[in-house]
């Protein structure tokens, strides 16, 4: 497998070094598992006639009764004509004219693969796949594999044909045991599956749509189960030999607050996840837990009650936020909370500066401050704790992967436990895959007396509608946010475009009747954080923001949040955005401004976020119509390199290499069984370089 791809008959040294160039194919096995990412349908044809109606690419069979040259300069073209009988098409060629202008004789049959596309009622296949129709090939049938190609590589004859030779010479010369077997024998048996060997040489070769699926079926369960495995023994390693400090103590701290400060009943899913925490950080193990929990749902009161259970263990904690605001937040909500009780807590970020900050650092050192409170400042190397407990991250998928382990230095004896809080729900294989390491906790139930948020979509057209809208809302006492989109790329026309609007609005609601707040990216953080204020302290009724408030801002008041050119922001932001409002006890509204005319994956957004609130929900169809490699945080994380898997489609075999990947490590932990044999050998010498990643994400 490792044999250099020069080596083998038909590539060597020249067509080896473009290989490697353009597709970073060094070796055979590299070659084996660059995947086709398609098979033509030999055995089908279509008539031109038929195709008209197929959105998908169809193989057409037919001879170019025309071909002409078009323009000139870069924008010359090559057109033919395409007839099978039943009718005709245009065929469009904008690169390698020359080349296929020789290559084509008219009258002789040919196949051709590719999308026809409607232009003005007439019919055209740009650059389509294109083959003579010899003997041998009129009467072939079968699946035939589509390569990922480059321009280089089809002039060196190493497109899809050329592959395809290359791989059957492969297959002639190699060995089964050079593709030994990774599954235990109980799973291939029990799952039915082909062998490696077979499964590999029937996803170049398939003799049938059948085959074709029950291989990719074993190549996909291969990688999905590995990594699983990889995941769960890190998990299960970590638990053996991590040691935390043992919180064995409800104390009195946290039951004075439970009982005494405590200004509503906890939903269930708080108390259970409590729970799930406490038994975490008494069992001597140290935790590392995933929090999951919708916008609104209550992280914070959880986090604080982890925090207390600490403090009753002699222990001082840190929660982390992404934004000042956000911290601050945090540090007034907290200190209110804790009103009356003995516990000191402090406040830390880039602006505290100064004695302040000497001050909160040594009593932090000394241990006097129990709870430190911040931004990622607090994660600095010259903040000392004298005994760090427990790290908290809010809103986790802000911080890169390196903030994250730099928690786990802060803490000399053990590595404090670790709760990292999310409110971008997570569709669950993702999480499984991203964080398969982790424990999860979910607070899948929103506090009592939540009215669903009303989402509309509305254009231009309706403006003065919601402007009506907007005059009654504040006129029964509510606020109102105004969000526009930034994005780096274009930031200074979102700027202009939220200026633009800020005046508009200041027309529309002029002074001294309504008092408008604005809060943009650009701004200083203390001019902020006063804007900030005077909407928290209802000073202002209007809010007008980039997305800085995006992330946990509360003010239960605000009950209609207004977004701009809405069709511009992601799933997962809208999702947020929204979560600000229908914090109180009255019906809130989000409408989303946009433009008359959206793309389609737009118009799918927009109507996933007006059918539902539920985030987990919102995630899912996030995932399906971004691909798993843009949700949030999730990027960087390696995970989604597979060859085989896709994590949107293929949930089922995820959860089934799980379940086994599981069940094998309950019996073998250490792999130490002769019929795991296999799997250990395999991890050690194909998984090492995997190793990295999955231990920190
Ligand atoms: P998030 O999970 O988005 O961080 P917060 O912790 O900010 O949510 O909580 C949102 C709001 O809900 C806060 O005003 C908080 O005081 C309130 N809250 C939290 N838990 C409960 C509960 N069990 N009953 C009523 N209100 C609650
Ligand atoms: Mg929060």
């Amino acid at each position: 497998m490792h044999r250099q791809i020069e080596f083998l008959k038909g590539v060597g040294p020249a067509r080896g070094e473009i290989l490697r160039k353009e597709l970073a194919i060094h070796t055979i096995g590299d070659l084996l598992w660059d995947l086709p990412f398609r098979y033509i349908d030999k055995s089908e044809i279509t008539t031109i006639k038929a195709a008209r109606s197929s959105p998908e690419p169809v193989q057409l069979k037919g001879i170019f009764s025309e071909l002409r040259l078009e323009g000139s300069g870069h924008k010359k073209r090559l057109i033919a004509t395409f007839e099978d009988g039943t009718g005709s098409i245009e065929v469009l060629w904008f690169q390698r004219i020359k080349e296929i202008e020789k290559w084509i004789s008219p009258a002789k049959p040919y196949l051709l693969y590719g999308k026809l596309q409607d232009y003005r009622g007439r019919y055209n296949i740009v650059h389509p796949e294109i083959e003579e129709l010899t003997q041998q090939k009129a009467t072939q049938t079968g699946l035939e594999p589509v390569y990922r190609s480059t321009e280089k590589l089809d002039r060196r004859g190493i497109d899809s044909k050329g592959r395809r030779k290359i791989l059957k010479q492969l297959f002639q010369e190699l060995r089964p045991e050079e593709l030994p077997e990774n599954l235990p024998q109980n799973i291939i048996s029990q799952l039915r599956f082909y062998s490696r060997y077979e499964a590999i040489r029937k996803i170049h070769f398939p003799a049938s749509t059948e085959e074709l699926h029950a291989a990719k079926n074993r190549l996909k369960f291969e990688e999905l189960f590995f990594l699983q495995l990889l995941l769960l023994r890190s998990k299960v390693k970590r638990q053996e030999s991590i040691k935390g400090f043992v919180f064995g103590e409800v104390g009195q701290l946290f039951n004075t607050f439970y009982a005494k400060h405590l200004p509503f009943t906890l939903t269930d899913a708080q108390k259970r996840v409590i729970k799930e925490i406490r038994q975490d950080m008494g069992s001597g193990h140290q935790m590392n837990r995933l929090l999951q929990g919708d916008v609104g749902s209550g992280k914070t009161i959880v986090a604080l009650m982890c925090m207390l259970l600490a403090a009753d263990n002699g222990f001082q904690s840190v929660l982390m936020a992404p934004t000042e605001v956000l911290a601050q937040q945090h540090y007034a909500s907290i200190s209110e909370l804790l009103d009356g009780m003995e516990v000191k807590v402090a406040f830390l970020s880039g602006s505290v500066t100064g004695s302040t900050r000497t001050e909160i650092l040594e009593a932090l050192k000394s241990g006097e401050t129990t709870i430190l409170l911040g931004t990622h400042a607090v994660i600095q190397e010259w903040v000392e704790f004298k005994n760090l407990g427990l790290a908290i991250t809010d809103e986790q998928h802000r911080f890169g992967v390196a903030q994250r382990a730099q928690m786990w230095t802060k803490s000399p004896i053990h590595p404090p436990h670790v709760l990292v809080m999310t409110a971008t729900p997570i569709p669950r294989t993702l999480a499984l895959t991203v964080y398969g390491d982790l424990e999860v906790s979910v607070l899948d139930e929103l506090p009592p007396g939540r009215k669903p948020v009303i989402t509309t979509q509305r254009t231009e057209a309706h403006r003065s509608k919601v402007n009506h809208f907007v005059r009654e809302q504040i006129l029964q006492g509510r606020q109102v946010y105004v969000i526009y989109p930034l994005i780096e790329e274009s930031a200074k026309l979102d700027l202009e475009n939220l200026q633009d609007g800020y005046e508009r609005l200041l027309t529309t609601f002029p002074r001294p009747e309504y008092q408008i707040s604005v809060v943009h990216g650009r701004m200083k953080a203390d001019v902020k954080d006063e804007e900030m204020n005077r909407f928290k302290d209802h000073k202002t009724q209007i809010m007008v923001s980039t997305t800085v408030i995006e992330v946990g801002v509360n003010v239960p008041n605000a009950t209609v949040m207004i977004i701009e050119n809405a069709e511009r922001f992601g799933l997962a932001q809208l999702h947020q955005l929204r979560g600000r409002v229908g914090r109180g006890a009255d019906q809130s509204y989000c409408i989303l401004m946009t433009s008359y005319k959206l793309s389609k994956t737009a118009k799918e957004r927009l109507e996933v976020i007006c059918r539902t609130n539920d985030g987990f929900e919102i995630a899912e169809a996030d995932l399906k119509l971004r691909g798993p490699g843009d949700i949030a945080g999730t990027r960087q994380s390696g995970a989604f390199e597979f060859k085989a898997a896709n994590l949107v489609e293929d949930q089922a075999i995820l959860k089934t290499a799980r379940l086994f990947a599981e069940d094998i490590l309950q019996r073998d932990v250490r792999l130490a069984l002769p019929e795991h044999h296999h799997l250990r050998m395999f991890l050690q010498n194909e998984y090492k370089y995997k190793q990295d990643w999955s231990r920190i994400s």
